[in-house]
């Protein structure tokens, strides 16, 4: 356990796009590095992907899980990529306890898949803080994932950096041709409500997201991109601000914001390099 003086760690939700980012660098995995940067020095992360949606509440529980290579269709030199960080099944152990009464399975047979390592290989490329996942319940509703994030705050101040990787608007079957298509107007008017209730705290409001009608269901066709964000929202301590860390979209309808709580007073330089355009 960290001292009582350790500072709170911040906690983040990146929005990871296309696989291909692994290998990319744009004004995303510019952020996502300034933000590796920024933060104090995790002794663990936390993360919880979008790409493990389960029957049941899983965490990876071994010493080193293997790089999962969880897609199809790209490149040989997305396959080669490894994320070789070690685990933690101490830390594994902990979360479990923290979720009780709900039943975690120390899971075996996972590893990192590329929710996780897609945006660490930005974040921290040398691989060298343990890393931990956890999955979400696919039979759960959405404001059971809130609930269970709440009850993960205790690690904020244990040192671990708790992330959550997915995408805010997540619709593959609309994609359009070009990375830079502009962004469908349901996309747009789903993305800036989120935005709006990160602003204010106003948590219900993500919970209820399907209450967005027509633009919630193009932009969330299944949940599990969305799903990521409510744990994080969800560890927003009081008085803290959510800042928005990147934005804007890949082919049209895969809405690429970032987003964090707790950051440190250099939260509003992360913002503006990720505002500058790459030289
Ligand atoms: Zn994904």
């Amino acid at each position: 356990m960290s001292s009582a003086s350790k500072a709170r760690m911040p906690v983040i939700f990146f929005g990871h796009g296309s696989p291909m980012n692994t290998l990319a660098r744009n004004r995303y995995t510019e952020a996502w590095r300034n933000l590796g940067t920024n933060v104090p020095k995790p002794k663990a992360i936390l993360a919880i992907s979008a790409h493990w949606f389960t029957r049941g509440t899983a965490v990876t529980a071994t010493a080193k899980p293997k790089t999962i290579h969880d897609f199809g269709g790209f490149p040989q030199a997305l396959f080669d990529v490894e994320y070789p960080a070690p685990g933690d099944p101490v830390l594994a152990a902990r979360v479990r306890d923290l979720l009780a009464p709900i039943p975690v399975q120390l899971d075996q047979s996972w590893g990192l898949d590329h929710g996780t390592w897609s945006v660490l290989a930005h974040a921290y490329p040398d691989a060298g803080i343990p890393v931990v996942q956890l999955s979400m319940d696919g039979t759960r509703p959405a404001r059971f994932h809130y609930e269970l994030g709440r009850q993960l705050a205790p690690l904020r101040d244990e040192g671990v950096l708790i992330v959550g990787s997915g995408n805010v608007v997540h619709n593959l079957m609309l994609m359009q041709r070009g990375e830079d298509a502009p962004a469908f107007d349901w996309a747009n008017r789903f993305n800036e409500m989120v935005r709006a209730a990160l602003a204010c705290g106003n948590h219900q409001a993500l919970i209820e997201f399907e209450r967005m009608g027509e633009d919630a269901r193009l932009s969330v066709p299944t949940p599990e991109h969305y799903l990521p964000l409510l744990y994080i929202a969800a560890l927003q301590a009081e008085g803290e601000t959510m800042a928005c860390i990147v934005d804007g979209y890949e082919a049209g309808s895969l809405g690429m914001l970032s987003a964090a709580a707790g950051m440190p007073a250099s939260q509003e330089t992360v913002s503006e390099l990720a505002k500058r355009p790459l030289t």
